[in-house]
């Protein structure tokens, strides 16, 4: 169900979890992503602006302990939730339940009225269904065989043509039931006609509740169907069935979210055991696949210390930075993917031309930066300038590595804080996306 939608939304908080730091140019292209995918699952245009509008200044305004990321991925769960509606559950009297299902032709009720009867029977109340769709020949016949398949008890009265007879000779019949479910006729649209029937059937079998069962294929379509049998025919709940196999589901799903009753259960086949109970909260975690995204955070988390990775870009900005500080930032940047990917993402560095061996420093490498770093004396570490011939050599030979290794290192250190210094000093801009990269 809503597989496209899930595996976009999951593509965009892979990309936030991914990125250095949260920035207004990511937070755009995240907010484009949500809409693109949203405007794809036939979710109305006006819903996923106000969707993505709230994410946007939520995610500018809110200050909170988590870092910005997480708290990213926290504001875009925590709307997506509020979007799908609020969580409700079907509730049972001591004496029986009734409970009507009402819809269109075609939208699933007698189906939706035996997969019902199945799930609460397995869950052992004492179930009845009871067939009012006085309109469709076969009606009645469906419902039986839907009943013998939930192995519930069925009261159908073929040939009587009055709903309210029917209800009236079996009203004593199912007062020995826990719940039972009334199937009701359809019609092609919310007619006059099909409200007075709903009236009139709902005055005499007074339900506790009143379910209207629309499918899911009709997409945002679902808004308007929602609202006007709310309106007219004061619905309590909605069961959005279809929803396998279509890709509007998105559209139906918000679009009831946002009428005033809630969705109970998603229909996702033709099968009795096809029923879904639908809680925003355990549905959109599915959709973004939590797991996945809270192992991808953690990851984040991990590659650097965000202490650190602040007093770090703040001492490159200056150029002013030793060996030890040279090659934690460049493990750290490692952690996270590779440093001419990072530079692609700062904004004007990635025009500018930067000498290959400085972004690409292999791990094998690092390795032994570490070694050489571990035999400098801590004059040499925070005063590289100072190494002779003669230091060089010891290095080399105390970290079991060469004198060309020891210079490469040297090299790439001289280098690093060239560029540093040039880009700190000319462009404030850049200083300021260090700084992000520090907090992100
Ligand atoms: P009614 O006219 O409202 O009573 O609708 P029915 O229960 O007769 O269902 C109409 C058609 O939709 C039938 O062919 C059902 O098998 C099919 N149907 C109902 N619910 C679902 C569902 O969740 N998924 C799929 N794929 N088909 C469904
Ligand atoms: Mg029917």
């Amino acid at each position: 169900m809503l597989d496209t939608l899930g595996s976009k939304l999951k593509d965009t908080l892979g990309k936030i979890s991914k990125s250095l730091f949260v920035d207004e140019k990511l937070l755009d292209e995240v907010v484009r992503d949500i809409q693109r995918a949203m405007l794809q699952a036939d979710v109305n245009v006006q819903l996923v602006l106000s969707l993505t509008k709230k994410i946007k200044e939520r995610a500018k305004k809110e200050e909170s302990g988590l870092n910005k990321k997480e708290q990213l991925v926290t504001i875009i769960y925590e709307e997506l939730v509020s979007f799908f509606g609020t969580k409700k559950e079907l509730s049972f009297q001591t004496e029986t339940t009734r409970i009507m299902l009402v819809g269109l032709y075609g939208s699933g009720k007698t189906t939706t009225t035996g997969k019902l009867a199945s799930y609460y029977k397995k869950r052992g109340k004492k179930v009845a269904v009871v067939g009012l769709d006085v309109h469709r020949p076969a009606a009645m016949q469906q419902l039986e065989q839907v009943a013998k398949q939930a192995d519930v008890d069925c009261y159908i009265s073929p040939g009587e043509k009055d709903p309210i007879a029917i209800w009236k000779s079996l009203e004593n019949k199912v007062d020995n039931y826990d719940v039972v479910f009334i199937d009701t006729a359809g019609r092609d649209a919310l007619s006059s006609e099909l409200i007075k029937e709903i009236e009139e059937v709902t005055e005499a079998i007074q339900p506790q509740e009143k379910l209207l069962v629309i499918s899911g294929d009709i997409g945002q379509a679902a808004q308007k169907q929602a609202q006007q049998f709310h309106d007219s025919c004061g619905i309590t709940g909605v069961i959005v069935t279809k929803m396998d196999g279509t890709a509007k589901g998105g559209g139906a799903l918000t679009a009831c979210a946002i009428t005033e009753s809630p969705i109970l259960f998603v229909g996702v086949g033709e099968k009795l055991d096809a029923l879904e109970t639908f809680n925003p909260e355990g549905f959109v975690s599915r959709l973004l696949g939590m797991g996945d995204i809270e192992a991808l955070l953690e990851k984040a988390k991990t590659a650097i210390k965000e202490e650190d990775a602040e007093d770090l870009s703040a001492k490159f900005m200056k150029g002013d930075f030793d060996l030890t500080d040279l090659h934690q930032q460049m493990q750290a940047l490692k952690k996270m993917g590779s440093m001419s990917k990072m530079m692609e993402m700062i904004p004007g560095m990635g025009k500018l031309k930067m000498p290959k061996e400085m972004l690409d420093v292999q791990e094998e490498k690092m390795e032994k930066w570490k070694y050489i770093i571990s035999s400098c004396t801590e004059e040499e570490k925070k005063n590289p300038d100072v190494m002779s011939g003669s230091r060089v050599e010891r290095i080399a030979k105390g970290s079991g590595t060469t004198t060309h290794e020891v210079r490469d290192l040297l090299k790439h250190y001289k280098q690093s804080k060239k560029m540093m210094k040039k880009f700190g000093g000319s462009e404030k801009k850049m200083e300021k996306m260090m700084k992000k990269f520090g907090g992100m």
